[in-house]
């Protein structure tokens, strides 16, 4: 008799909750040197919603004179499978950001187009300097090229939830990064990750 099927779980831990602060510790810490010598006080730009936690840690690493600004875009399309085109700008910076350092943080890059907008957005306001920090980087799959100036990890093409990453609105206070490999699965079945909740390292 064959033994029982094991119930094969949607999802994978991919960077715990400790890998993921000595990461961002470490990244605090090159942006700390990088920008040692500043006229003004660093613009730190978060991109709404997925940066929200990375930002948050990330910020108390950079031992800096440094203030925080949030942008979000709406897209064409949102999810994995689809290509995302962005349309426009639906929350904008709140600072006359000309003649500053800005330090865009952003959760992950995957084609770089919503990079490569964001960049050519803000470019046009004729910052001093504009830098982009990047937890992860799926750069396989990349469309367009951009440049990534500090980056946490480059990870294959696999989707990810969790420290600020979503799918369909959920799972971003996932304290580790999980790989899903079953979408339509969790998208069936929401509450499928919430072991998950409390397996962080
Ligand atoms: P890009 O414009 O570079 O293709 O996509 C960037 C955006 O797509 C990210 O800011 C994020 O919102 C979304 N995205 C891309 N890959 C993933 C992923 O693996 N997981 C999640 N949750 N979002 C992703």
């Amino acid at each position: 008799m064959s033994p029982p099927a094991q119930p094969v779980s949607p999802a994978r831990l991919l960077f715990s909750e400790e890998q993921l602060r000595r990461r961002v510790a470490a990244l605090g810490a090159e942006i700390t040197r990088a920008y040692a010598e500043l006229p003004e006080s660093l613009v730190v730009v978060g991109v709404l919603k997925g940066s929200t936690l990375f930002l948050a840690d990330l910020l108390r690493s950079i031992r800096l004179d440094a203030e925080i600004d949030f942008i979000a875009i709406s897209s064409y399309a949102q999810g994995p499978d689809t290509q995302s085109g962005v349309v426009r700008i639906v929350k904008d910076l709140d600072h006359d950001v000309s003649a500053r350092d800005l330090l865009l943080v952003e959760d992950i890059v995957d084609t770089g187009l919503t990079l490569n907008y964001l960049r050519r957005t803000l470019l046009e306001r004729e910052p001093r300097s504009l830098a982009t920090v990047a937890l992860l980087d799926k750069a396989a799959r990349r469309i367009v090229p951009v440049p990534i100036e500090y980056r946490g990890f480059e990870i294959p093409d696999v989707f990810v939830v969790g420290y600020g990453l979503d799918f369909q609105g959920r799972y971003r206070n996932l304290r580790a990064i999980q790989a899903v490999s079953d979408l339509a699965r969790l998208a069936n079945e929401p509450r499928l990750l919430e072991p998950a909740w409390w397996r962080n390292t």
